[in-house]
C-alpha cells in the first residue's frame, strides 16, 4: 500500500530493516548514545544555532501538547493564531491545561491575519506568546511565518510553532523568525515510523526549571535535563528511535530538508497536472500551498468515499477533508517511499476516475 495521507508515510526498505535492530533497554549506554546522536542530528536538519532537541515518546499532538505545557506561561496570555483544525486545537489544549488564552479564529482557506493578532495581543497586555502552526495540513497552506514572527519580535513575545507536518520538508528559518520552540514527529516529512516525536527549543529556555507543565509526562525541561546525558525520564519507543536514526541518516545523504521538498514539489506538481486536466479545482493555488500536500474540490456527484475505494483498490490511500471540509474535499500527500512506476500509476489513475 502507497499511503498518500498526511502521516504515517509508506517506509523506505531502509527505514524498515532498522525495526529489527537488537532488543535494548532504554536505560543501557547503547540507547543514550542512540539518544544523542537522533538529537543532534534532529538539530542539524537546519542547523539551528541556539536551539536543543528534546526526544519523546508520543505522536506530532504529544509533542505540540508538551510544548505548550512546557513553554505556555500560566499566568500570562498565549494568543493562538488558527486558520485550520490544528490551530484551533492548540487553543484546546491550552484550555485544558488551564492556562490563559486568547484564540484568533481566521477563516481556514485564508492566511493568518496578522492585525488581528496584533488586535489580540494589544487587548491581552503581558501576553507572552503567540502560538501558531507552520504548515496547516487541514487545507494545506503554508503559512507565512516571517510577518508573525516579526510582530513577535517587536512586540518581546515568544513565538511557538506546529510545524508537525513541514519539518524536514519546509524551509523552517529558525535564524530569522526566531522562534521559542517548535514541535515535529518522525513520521511526517522525516518518513519515520508514529511513536517518537521532538521538540526544538531555545536552549537557555530549556534549561530553566519553571515546572509550568501541569502534565509530569509533558515537561520538557524534565526530559532536557535528563537527555543532555542521552538518557530519558520514562521508557522511550525503542524501534521508533532505530526507524528515525536510518531516517535521519537518509534525509542527510538524500540532500536534505530542501531536496526532500522539491521531491514533494515534483510529485505534487505531477499529481495537479492531472487534476486541473480534468477540472478538478485546487482549494488553495500550488503557490500557498506546502510541497508535500494538496486539498481539491471533490466534483459534485462523487462522493469521497467512492474516490478512496477506487484508489485503496489500486494500493494508494487518500485521505478525506477535515471538520467542516470533510464533505466537499479531499488530500493528496506526497511523503515517504513512492517509486516512480507508482507515481505514475497513481497519475494514471486518477486520470482515469475523474475523465
Ligand atoms: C499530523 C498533524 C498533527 C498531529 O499529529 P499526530 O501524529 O496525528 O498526533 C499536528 N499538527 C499538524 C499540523 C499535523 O499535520
Amino acid at each position: 500500500m502507497i499511503l498518500l495521507n498526511p502521516g504515517p508515510v509508506t517506509l523506505s526498505p531502509a527505514v524498515r530493516q532498522a525495526l529489527l535492530r537488537e532488543d535494548l533497554c532504554h536505560r543501557e549506554p547503547e540507547f543514550a548514545a542512540l539518544t544523542l546522536r537522533i538529537l543532534r542530528a534532529l538539530e542539524a536538519v537546519y542547523g539551528a544555532a541556539g536551539y536543543a532537541a528534546v526526544l519523546l515518546t508520543a505522536s506530532g499532538t504529544g509533542a505540540v501538547e508538551a510544548m505548550l505545557a512546557t513553554f505556555a506561561d500560566p499566568a500570562r496570555a498565549t494568543v493562538v493564531a488558527a486558520n485550520g483544525v490544528y490551530g484551533e486545537r492548540m487553543a484546546d489544549m491550552l484550555r485544558r491545561q488551564g492556562k490563559p488564552h486568547a484564540l484568533v479564529a481566521g477563516a481556514w482557506e485564508q492566511p493568518v491575519d496578522v492585525g488581528a493578532v496584533a488586535a489580540a495581543l494589544d487587548a491581552h497586555p503581558g501576553a507572552a506568546a503567540v502560538a501558531v502552526v507552520h504548515h496547516e495540513t487541514t487545507t494545506g497552506r503554508l503559512n507565512d511565518l516571517a510577518p508573525l514572527a516579526g510582530l513577535c519580535r517587536e512586540r518581546g513575545v515568544g513565538l511557538l510553532v506546529d510545524t508537525v507536518s513541514s519539518f524536514g520538508g519546509e524551509a523552517i528559518d529558525f535564524a530569522g523568525w526566531q522562534p521559542l520552540a517548535v514541535a515535529a514527529t518522525a513520521n511526517k516529512c522525516l518518513h519515520g515510523v508514529p511513536g517518537a516525536a521532538f521538540v526544538l527549543a531555545r536552549r537557555e529556555r530549556l534549561a530553566a526549571t519553571n515546572a509550568w507543565s501541569p502534565a509530569l509526562y509533558l515537561d520538557l525541561e524534565r526530559y532536557h535535563a535528563a537527555q543532555r546525558d542521552g538518557f530519558s525520564p520514562f521508557t522511550q519507543s525503542v524501534q521508533a528511535c532505530y526507524a528515525l536514526d536510518a531516517a535521519l541518516d537518509a534525509l542527510q545523504a538524500e540532500g536534505g530538508w530542501a531536496a526532500r521538498r522539491a521531491l514533494y514539489a515534483r510529485r505534487s506538481a505531477a499529481v495537479a497536472a492531472v487534476l486541473e486536466a480534468r477540472g478538478v479545482e485546487p482549494l488553495l493555488p500550488a503557490a500557498d500551498s506546502a510541497a508535500m500536500l494538496r486539498a481539491w474540490r471533490l466534483p459534485g456527484g462523487l462522493a469521497y468515499g467512492t474516490l478512496h475505494a477506487a484508489c485503496k483498490q489500486a494500493g494508494f490511500t487518500i485521505y478525506a477533508g477535515q471538520g467542516r471540509l470533510a464533505a466537499g474535499v479531499f488530500r493528496i500527500a506526497t511523503m515517504g517511499e513512492i517509486p516512480e512506476p507508482d507515481l505514475q500509476r497513481l497519475t494514471a489513475l486518477l486520470d482515469g476516475v475523474f475523465a
